[in-house]
C-alpha cells in the first residue's frame, strides 16, 4: 500500500483541498511553488503506464478539477500540470498523481 492510499482512506493526514468520489487533492508535504497541489485517482493506478481504456473518462474528470483548482488558487498567470512516470522522471510514489504547480514562473526545458 503506498503513502498516497493510506491519505486516500483517511489514515494518515493530509491538507486536502479537494475530494470527490472519483479523486483527491491535497498540498504537496515538500512544496516546490508557492502552490503545488497533487491531484490523485482512489483508483488505485501505478503511473500513466498503466493507464487502460477504462480510466479515460477518470483522467479526464482529474483534468478538469485541475482546472477548477487552479481558478480557486487565483493561478490567473499560468499553471503547470506534471506527471512523473518510472524512474528517470523521479516518480517516487507508486500511485498516479498529477502536480499542479503556480504562484511562480517556471522555466523551460525542466530539469
Ligand atoms: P513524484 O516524485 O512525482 O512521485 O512526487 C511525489 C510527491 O509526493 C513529492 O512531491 C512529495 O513531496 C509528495 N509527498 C510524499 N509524501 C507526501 C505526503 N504524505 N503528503 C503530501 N505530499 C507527499
Amino acid at each position: 500500500m503506498t503513502i498516497f492510499k493510506k491519505i486516500i482512506d483517511h489514515e494518515i493526514p493530509a491538507d486536502i483541498v479537494y475530494e470527490d468520489d472519483q479523486c483527491l487533492a491535497f498540498r504537496d508535504i515538500s512544496p516546490q511553488a508557492p502552490t503545488h497541489i497533487l491531484v490523485i485517482p482512489k483508483k488505485e493506478i501505478t503511473a500513466v503506464d498503466a493507464l487502460t481504456e477504462e480510466d479515460q473518462m477518470l483522467v479526464g474528470h482529474i483534468f478538469l478539477v485541475i482546472q477548477k483548482i487552479a481558478k480557486d488558487e487565483g493561478l490567473t498567470d499560468g499553471f503547470r500540470v506534471v506527471t512523473n512516470n518510472g524512474q528517470n522522471a523521479c516518480q517516487t510514489v507508486p500511485h498516479l498523481h498529477f502536480h499542479l504547480l503556480g504562484g511562480r514562473p517556471f522555466g523551460w526545458p525542466p530539469g
